[in-house]
């Protein structure tokens, strides 16, 4: 993907704050954090999103996740901490390359995330019969 930023970080064209490399993923720290040492994890192997993404990336990638917010709290000083990851266009995502986000949390941040409100009646059953059918 000559296009793509993440590839071009991931190939060194882009320098970054790397954390972490192995043969199949990168980790480094997001250039605007939300929090200071907020990373990015990132396969090496090109997908836009969770989608289109290799079941077998996808597994490794849980044991990844895992070991570097181990080291992101432990190195920070914190055992909490947002993962989050962003696919599509209105979810947010900017870079259509797969990538997670681990934000360390502190106290007194500041940080609010994902603001609920409750479902209508009798739409939670309609919505919920929606994802059971699509399965
Ligand atoms: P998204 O919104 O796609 O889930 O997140 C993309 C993230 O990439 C953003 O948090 C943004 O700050 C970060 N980012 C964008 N460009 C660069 C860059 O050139 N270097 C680094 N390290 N992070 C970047
Ligand atoms: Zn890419």
């Amino acid at each position: 993907m000559d296009n793509c930023l993440f590839c071009k970080i991931i190939k060194g064209e882009i320098p970054s704050e790397k954390v972490y490399e192995d043969d199949d993923f990168i980790a480094f720290l997001d250039i605007n954090p939300v929090t200071p040492g907020h990373t990015l994890v990132v396969p090496k192997q090109h997908s836009d999103n969770v989608l289109d993404t290799d079941d077998e990336i996808l597994e490794k990638m849980a044991k990844v996740l895992k070991k570097i917010s181990h080291a992101v709290c432990q190195g920070l000083e914190t055992q909490s901490f947002n993962l989050h990851q962003n696919s599509g266009k209105l979810s947010g995502q900017v870079v259509p390359h797969l990538h997670w986000h681990i934000v360390p949390r502190y106290e007194d941040d500041g940080l609010k995330i994902w603001p609920g409100k409750p479902y209508l009646e009798g739409e939670e059953k309609i919505v919920a019969e929606k994802i059971r059918e699509a399965l």
